[in-house]
């Protein structure tokens, strides 16, 4: 079987035109642009390359961004200090900061620090404990960007027996959450699972947020099943690659992301969509 390569890049494109249309649509009416904060705490390369990334779709889709570039040193009083002065401000729509985080920065905490209204990363306990009650509002934008993929390849998630890899609070745990809502069957694997290979193999749909390259082996996969790879791994000579050896999985999936250009971009996207939805939830709770 040769796969279908799900082309994210495009499809995050096309939500991003949608974005700035409803952007526009907002200035003509004499409303104002929303407004996105990205802190950045130290000098990670790969969190330079996302910040970076996500200001570019800020441009793009006619969203304000504003930079914090904060030295490693910055001390959690004084971060928490800069968050609570970003949610007091009406103009502020979106707080992000970006992980990974110095270790003397409580990243729990910090992330409790956010306006449940303003947390365009759906992190916060509140609103991942929304999407368990079937009642999302801001939604984790990896797992969320996933399903929109997956709804604009026009895959039909009901019913299907998912597997997700990993479940880390910002990735694998809110993705089960969104294939749970979506109507999989979810099973949760992770570094203690005992038989990985059995669980994917019976898996309509196979969701890899590991971290860690290779993992999934092509021959685990089901003849036919849709295969999604978050992991993002940058190997020794510098290439990028997924959790899911691709090249071997293409050839039994009916579906696959690549690694770049699959997961990466949709991310982003979600997060342009959160940051215009955070302004219109705050214009509603004022109305
Ligand atoms: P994490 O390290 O917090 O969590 C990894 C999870 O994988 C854990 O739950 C762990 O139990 C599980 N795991 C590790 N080794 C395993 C093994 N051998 N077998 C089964 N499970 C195993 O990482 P994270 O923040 O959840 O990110 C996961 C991956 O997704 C990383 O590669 C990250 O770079 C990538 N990522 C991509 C995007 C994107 O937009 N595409 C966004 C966020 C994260």
């Amino acid at each position: 079987m040769t796969s279908q390569i799900i082309n994210g890049k495009a499809i995050a494109e096309s939500l991003l035109n949608n974005i700035q249309s409803k952007i526009q649509q907002r200035l003509q009416t004499g409303k104002r642009a929303p407004c996105l904060v990205v802190i950045l705490v130290g000098d990670d390369p790969a969190s330079t390359i996302y910040v970076r990334n996500k200001r570019l779709a800020c441009e793009k889709v006619g969203i304000q961004s504003i930079a914090h570039n904060l030295p490693s040193s910055t001390s959690q009083a004084d971060l928490f200090a800069l968050i609570d002065a970003l949610n007091a401000d009406p103009n502020v729509d979106g707080i992000l900061v970006q992980s990974p985080l110095p270790a003397h920065i409580e990243e729990d905490l910090l992330i409790e620090r956010i306006s449940t209204l303003k947390d365009v990363d759906g992190f916060h306990p509140y609103n991942i404990g929304r999407l368990a009650v079937r009642q999302p509002t801001l939604r984790s934008c990896t797992p969320f960007g996933v399903i929109k993929m997956l709804q604009a390849s026009n895959i039909e998630l009901m019913g299907l027996d998912a597997v997700i890899v990993g479940v880390s609070n910002h990735v694998g745990r809110p993705m089960a959450l969104e294939l749970l809502l979506a109507g999989c069957t979810i099973t949760s694997c992770h570094r203690h699972t005992k038989d990985l290979a059995t669980h994917v193999r019976n898996a309509d749909l196979v969701v890899a947020a590991a971290g860690k390259p290779g993992l999934i082996q092509g021959d685990w996969i089901k003849p036919g099943a849709i295969v999604v790879d978050i992991g993002i791994n940058r190997l020794a000579d510098g290439r990028i690659c997924g959790d899911v050896d691709f090249n071997a999985a293409k050839e039994r999936a009916s579906f696959i992301t690549p690694v770049p250009g699959g997961v990466g971009p949709m991310t982003v996207a979600t997060l342009m969509e959160n940051t215009l939805l955070g302004l219109e939830l705050r214009e509603h709770a004022q109305n």
